[in-house]
């Protein structure tokens, strides 16, 4: 008898009609010999809803408070699911974070899950109920509810598997599998077969939503195989794994994007050594973390230096009073914010071995007269920041122009 573990997102729970029918293949899949552990996550659109409302309250809520709100989401569908196998003939029982205990530390909005007791869910199913995990939550070593982070369901897919020994995790979304880039912004995206855990760890953490980054590093590391595929229909989706011989022999295996970081223009201040290592130190001892840096000395009577730097939208909010303090501290003339930017990226194992990656995607966007604004890389990938209107236009041509069309 197999464990099976399935993870179902936001849209293959938003109605009540998907509910059932995510109900009716749970308990397929349980007469088929099998012990079913479902994760889902809040029907579609409700966290959102619940952030708005707390925003409609205060300006910056209390992370504690958001929390107990935004879990609310998962608390419903984990139940609605429960319900819905029982009206189908089936047994099952809803288990909330706390229940089952993923305990997590004590980081509200982005908590990281510590250790999960599998003994609540062995229970469950030795008792031939299916166990339906809330997906998102988690509890603090004092008890408190925390969520893991936008998109954190498929985190605790993943890490119930893990702990559980089941032996893969089946992730449902709305699309069939992972894609070369977001197919619903590129009509050329292919899906792929196989991607392993290092480029879809890139890939996630560069802004492709259909994991979470923290689902794959946890994968990666417990070596528990992803299956991500669609909840509308029965085909096989992409299996995420470790490196073997049977991947795609592809320099660049996808393009990504992200919209949720913002540009900070430091300009005019003193070019001399430790003014960098003080500003970043500073931002660091706030815990914000900077991703992208461009350092440009200006020419001039006095030599005045520049700083870019992005951090996310969501840290820039908190952090502006403290970027102009810090930045008048030394002695920077104004700071300028730049919120409407995306970053693109490609990704692949294949550039650890081939070289002038990067000169090819920073010709391929001059060539659509695309403007960077800031620059990084590392062995699998490389990073632009330009202006957020051209997201589309700059996915399609790098998408395109790298191959990842075409099936080779
Ligand atoms: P769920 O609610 O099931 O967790 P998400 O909205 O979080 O679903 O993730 C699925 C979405 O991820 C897709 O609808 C798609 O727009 C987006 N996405 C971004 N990049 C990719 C990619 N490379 N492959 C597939 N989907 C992607
Ligand atoms: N409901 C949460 C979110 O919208 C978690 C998830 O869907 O994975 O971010
Ligand atoms: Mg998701």
């Amino acid at each position: 008898m197999a464990l099976i573990v399935q993870k179902f997102g936001g849209t293959s729970v938003g109605s009540i009609e998907r509910i059932r029918n995510v109900a009716r293949r749970a308990l397929a899949t349980q007469r088929a010999g099998n012990d079913v552990v479902l994760i889902v996550s809040a029907m579609s659109g409700e966290t959102n809803r619940l952030l708005g409302l707390a925003h409609e309250v205060t300006g910056v809520p209390d992370a504690r408070e958001m929390d107990v709100i935004a879990s609310t989401g998962e608390q419903i569908s984990s139940a609605l699911m429960a319900l819905a196998i029982q009206n189908e003939g089936g047994q099952a029982r809803s288990l909330l974070g706390h229940q089952v205990k993923i305990l997590t530390d004590g980081a509200f909005t982005k908590a990281r899950i510590k250790t999960i007791e599998g003994s609540k869910i062995f229970d469950t199913v030795r008792k031939g109920q299916i166990a339906v995990v809330a997906g998102f939550q988690g509890v603090n070593e004092h008890g408190d509810i925390t969520t893991l982070g936008r998109g954190g369901s498929d985190t605790t897919g993943v890490a119930v598997a893990a702990a559980i020994g089941a032996t893969a995790c089946e992730i449902y979304t709305d699309v069939d599998g992972v894609y070369t880039t977001d197919p619903n912004i590129c009509p050329s995206a292919r899906k792929i077969d196989r991607i392993s855990f290092e480029e879809m760890l890139e890939l996630a953490s560069l802004g492709a939503k259909v994991l979470q980054i923290r689902s794959v590093e946890i994968a990666m590391k417990y070596g528990v195989p992803i299956h991500v595929r669609s909840s509308f229909s029965e085909g096989e989706g992409t299996w995420v794994v470790k490196e073997d011989s049977a991947l795609e022999d592809v320099v660049v295996a996808g393009v990504a994007y992200d919209k949720g970081e913002a540009r900070v223009h430091i300009v005019g201040v003193e070019d001399k050594p430790g003014i960098v290592a003080d500003l970043f130190g500073k931002i660091a001892e706030k815990n914000i973390s900077v991703d992208m840096i461009i350092q440009s000395v200006t020419a001039g009577a006095t030599e005045r230096a520049n700083v870019t730097f992005t951090v996310t939208k969501t840290d820039l909010v908190r952090a502006k009073p403290f970027i102009e303090e810090v930045a008048k501290g030394i002695g920077a003339r104004e700071v300028r914010y730049d919120e409407d930017v995306v970053k693109v990226s490609i990704v692949g194992l294949g550039m650890r071995s081939h070289a002038g990656i990067a000169a090819k995607m920073f010709r391929i966007l001059a060539g659509e007269n695309i403007n960077i604004q800031a620059i990084s890389t590392s062995e699998i990938k490389v990073s632009c920041l330009i202006a957020a209107k051209y997201t589309e236009l700059a996915v399609r041509t790098l998408h395109d122009a790298f191959g990842l069309g075409q099936k080779k």
